[in-house]
């Protein structure tokens, strides 16, 4: 809750329409420590004519926000329009995170060749 844009009440009243859950990603808020995490995202920015208003305003997690913003053209778009496009923006860049993820799991060549020789003593 960095900006001061929107009263504790904003806040209470979008997440809890929106179940406490990122509309992109799923991001599940209903615990305190993830509650903590959530934000307002407005689904036209506001430097494209977006409003301050419940039906431009969606609850959203920290890592979606940031992947979402700076798109362009998004004015006029229907909101749905809106949010479909944001969610594909978001599911492509967890598909290369995921990758990234799971490469950085794999032990390393070093690793793997001292365990190797831990085997054969
Ligand atoms: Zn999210």
């Amino acid at each position: 809750m960095a900006s001061n844009r929107f009263s504790e009440q904003d806040y209470d009243r979008i997440y809890r329409r929106d179940a406490f859950t990122c509309v992109y990603c799923g991001f599940d808020g209903h615990a305190f420590e993830n509650w903590m995490q959530l934000e307002l995202d407005h689904v036209i920015p506001i430097s494209q004519e977006g409003k301050d208003t419940d039906d431009n305003l969606v609850t959203c997690c920290p890592h979606c926000n940031k992947v979402t913003n700076g798109m362009q053209d998004l004015k006029g778009l229907p909101i749905e329009k809106i949010l479909s496009q944001k969610r594909d923006v978001v599911m492509k860049d967890r598909k290369a995170l995921y990758s990234r993820w799971l490469e950085s799991q794999l032990p390393s060549a070093n690793v793997v060749a001292a365990r190797l020789g831990a085997d054969q003593a």
